[in-house]
């Protein structure tokens, strides 16, 4: 069986404590994964904070570190089949997300390389100069030791858009994925071992909220970047509050999927089930709240509940699977509960609501898609639910649907259906969420911004705001002035 091992200051070790981890498909064991020590983790942070202070790495020239960033994307390339194939084991994503997110994780470093390649990490600002008086730089430097924490969604997409900014920022960093999801952060670490990054400079254990806490309180620490729940998100956000430390969160959200009544209808209703069942919804950007013009909802209606009959609740290795199983029972139990709460409230259930049972699947745990007619009065029309269930509500007009949909603490994605470019614009500008699509869903640009307004989170990951947030700014201003008698405001002593 494949060992799971923590991988610190470049070499991979074992621990006092292990368990089995499981294949959320068919709980098979999938590898043995050693947990951490207090002691263990220090020596991580401890390996993260020497590579930083006492190496060359944090002046390494940028030219090398995106050199890196390449080869890194290279290599998951060469080890794309292997990677897929755990991928889907570890966190029974089904084929073909499993391969488009190891795609979109190599893809990214690639994307990442070429904007370290052209970032100015010393600027001159000509306006704030004047001659005679002061020269005006900013200069960009790394934060320094970094503590990282990742959810179970999409593991290896979560650790390269950790690991990219670190290496590409010059910052060091003790990554801890979710226990949930252990294994093909651990190919990367290979990887990185592989393609010749300093020893130190990317450490990556697991565990659960136990060594996440004994990581984050460590005094080395300098930034949190963290990726999870909100619920989790608040905690991070005062033991950093505490500690003063720089933070990035990334949050949970319930994102609003707004169809207008000039839409192109067959696009927006599989647009509509995309953005909620993929990846059985455990996507933190899910489209899980859905408003439709009253006039044309019948119709859509009915052409929604005849396509997402033909939606493929499959095994994991199906290729012709749509969604697989949810994470675990605890994920399972709290989807189920959700779809009870909904009915004993009074919502409308539409369409599944169950259980998908007999033979293999028996084994996991898969949930039909699951649709449900609401008013903002119900729980579902509020909370993160993590699963495949949509909650629609029939709107007047647009500008109903804009108010409700930014009717929530969350603010991290959503979309506008419409044939008219202008008005779906007008609509996407009122949104308050970090990304829109129009016309699109779950689409994301690496060269772009991704992150929450309101309690969907702080800071963006990807795009220049992405590396900016593992850097702080330094403001170098240099006298362009040398005569004493020129330095009136010296005199203010005398
Ligand atoms: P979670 O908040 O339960 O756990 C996330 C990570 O935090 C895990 O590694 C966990 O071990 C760790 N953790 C838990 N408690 C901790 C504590 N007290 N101190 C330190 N670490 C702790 O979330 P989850 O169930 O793993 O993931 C699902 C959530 O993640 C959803 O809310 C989803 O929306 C969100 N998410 C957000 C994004 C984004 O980019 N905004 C992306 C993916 C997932």
């Amino acid at each position: 069986m494949k060992e799971i091992k923590l991988f610190i200051n470049g070499e991979f070790k074992t621990s006092s404590q292990d368990f089995i981890s499981t294949n959320p498909a068919n709980g098979e064991a999938v590898a043995k994964v050693y947990i951490p020590t207090e002691k263990d983790i220090n020596e991580a942070v401890d390996a993260a904070e020497a590579a930083f202070y006492s190496t060359e790495w944090r002046s390494m020239d940028q030219i090398k570190r995106a050199e890196i960033l390449e080869a890194i994307s290279e290599k998951m390339k060469e080890r794309r089949n292997e990677l897929t194939e755990l991928e889907i084991a570890d966190s029974g994503s089904c084929v073909r997300k499993a391969k488009a997110d190891v795609h979109n994780a190599a893809s990214y470093f690639k994307v990442l390389a070429g904007q370290l390649r052209k970032f100015q990490f010393e600027i001159k600002d000509e306006s704030a100069s004047r001659a005679g008086f002061s020269n005006n730089y900013k200069i960009y430097e790394p934060v320094g030791v970094c503590a990282q924490i990742i959810p179970w969604n999409f593991p290896l997409v979560m650790a390269a858009w950790k690991i990219g900014p670190v290496i590409a920022s010059g910052c060091t960093t003790v990554l801890k994925t979710a226990q949930e999801t252990p294994v093909t952060a651990n190919i990367l670490a290979e990887i990185l071992r592989d393609v010749g990054l300093p020893k130190g400079v990317v450490n990556i254990i697991t565990g659960g909220a136990t060594e996440g806490e004994l990581l984050l309180k460590n005094p080395k620490v300098r930034k949190v970047a963290f990726t999870g729940s909100t619920q989790v998100g608040k905690k991070i956000m005062q033991s950093a509050g505490a500690r003063l430390q720089n933070l990035s969160l990334e949050l949970g959200g319930k994102s609003a999927n707004i169809v207008l009544d000039d839409a192109d209808l067959s696009l927006a209703v599989d647009g509509a089930l995309y953005a909620f069942l993929y990846h059985s919804g455990q996507a933190c950007d899910s489209g899980t709240r859905l408003f439709v013009e009253e006039k044309i909802y019948p119709t859509f209606k009915e052409a929604l509940l005849k396509r997402v009959a033909e939606v493929k609740v499959g095994l994991p290795q199906d290729p012709a699977a749509g969604y697989g199983p949810v994470i675990n029972k605890k994920q399972f139990d709290t989807i189920m509960g959700y779809i009870e709460t909904s009915k004993k409230e009074g919502a409308k259930l539409i369409f599944g609501g169950e259980r998908v049972t007999g033979g293999e699947f028996d084994k996991g745990y898969y949930i039909k898609p699951t649709l449900f007619e609401v008013t903002p009065d119900h729980t579902i029309f509020r909370e993160e639910i993590f699963g495949p269930v949509l909650a629609i509500t029939p709107v007047k007009n647009e500008a109903e649907a804009i108010k409700l949909a930014n009717q929530s603490h969350y603010g991290l994605a959503g979309a506008v259906w419409s044939k008219n470019p202008e008005r779906a614009h007008k609509v996407a500008r009122q949104l308050e969420t970090g990304t829109v699509w129009i016309n699109e869903y779950h689409l994301l640009n690496p060269g772009m911004p991704f992150g929450g307004h309101k309690q969907s989170g702080i800071g963006r990951e990807m795009g220049e705001e992405g590396l900016k947030a593992y850097l702080e700014v330094k403001h170098l201003w240099v006298s362009d002035c040398d005569e004493r008698a020129k330095k009136p405001w010296f005199d203010v002593l005398f």
